[in-house]
């Protein structure tokens, strides 16, 4: 695990967060900067950088955990949602540790910006 990383201190439980879901392999915690009435990270306790390097891993269980607790909280949110996995700079990444964001609550629009 790299020590600097944010997520892999929340999913340690050294840095708090509001957490939503958790089991052994994926945690789900409230963004801190919500953009929707649910905004939701779902996130593997490993460490990954992005969806890239978790695809190189070869685990696709842990892909598809990630993707059924993002889909349950999107239900939970209301009538349709958005999940939403940026990666790099030019995709608008900020944290270097694989998550998907759960957007649901409020109509979508598209192109994203
Ligand atoms: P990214 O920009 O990497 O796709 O998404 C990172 C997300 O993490 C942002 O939506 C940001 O608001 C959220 N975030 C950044 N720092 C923290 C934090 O300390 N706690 C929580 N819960 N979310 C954070
Ligand atoms: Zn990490």
């Amino acid at each position: 695990m790299p020590t600097d990383c944010l997520f892999c201190k929340i999913a340690a439980g050294e840095i708090p967060a509001k957490i939503l879901h958790r089991d052994e392999r994926v945690i789900a915690i409230e963004d801190i900067n919500p953009q929707a009435p649910t905004h939701a990270l779902v996130l593997p306790v490993e460490h990954h950088a992005n969806a890239g390097e978790l695809s190189d891993a070869n685990d696709p269980a842990l892909i598809a955990r990630l993707i059924e607790v993002a889909t349950a909280l999107g239900r939970a949110g209301g009538e349709g949602d958005r999940l939403v996995m940026n990666t790099g700079a030019q995709g608008g990444q900020t944290v270097d540790h694989v998550h998907v964001h759960v957007l649901a609550g409020r109509p979508m629009h598209w192109p994203p910006g």
